[in-house]
């Protein structure tokens, strides 16, 4: 079975992440959407919301699971025995952090990072700006699954 783990905070989930998602299944038997926790780190929504805005926005992908994980990615990969790392790149900031990140995971597990780029029209949309707008009270909606929109209304 070919596993693939989707790392990130989700805080929220945006389109952005349900288009790489949704470009990385037909190459994977199952991809796991891994929250990760970090106890330093401050989060607009609770895990719980996090959790439930994956489950919901994958509920009829019978190949997507949901799962939280502490510590690094690579040890939640080889307990998954998961063989790859999905992430996507929007521009050359996300490239030069997510190379160094993906060549150490590598020598240390030998766990492949896939990227892909971006789809046309999506690369402005981030947790951060939606967090932002959100937080500004301006239209977020077009940035977030259904299921976000929903919470916050
Ligand atoms: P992290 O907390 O690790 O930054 P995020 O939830 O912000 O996690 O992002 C997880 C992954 O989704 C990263 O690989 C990021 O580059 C990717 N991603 C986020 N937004 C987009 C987008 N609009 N287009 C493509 N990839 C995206």
């Amino acid at each position: 079975m070919k596993t693939a783990v989707f790392p990130g905070s989700f805080d929220p989930i945006t389109l952005g992440h349900v288009d790489i998602i949704n470009r990385g299944l037909p190459l994977f038997d199952e991809i796991i959407l891994a929250i990760g926790i970090n106890s330093d780190k401050k989060y607009m929504f609770s895990l719980e919301d996090r959790l439930r805005f994956l489950e919901e926005t994958f509920k009829d992908e019978p190949k997507i699971k949901v799962m939280t994980y502490k510590g690094m990615t690579v040890d939640f990969c080889r307990e998954q025995n998961a063989g790859f790392i999905l992430r996507g790149l929007r521009n050359a900031i996300d490239l030069e952090f997510e190379k160094s990140i993906g060549q150490t995971n590598f020598k240390m597990s030998g766990v492949e990072t896939l990227f892909f780029i971006t789809s046309s029209g999506k690369s402005h949309i981030s947790s951060t700006v939606v967090r932002d707008v959100i937080r500004n009270g301006g239209d977020y909606h077009f940035m977030v699954p259904d299921v976000v929109s929903r919470n916050k209304d």
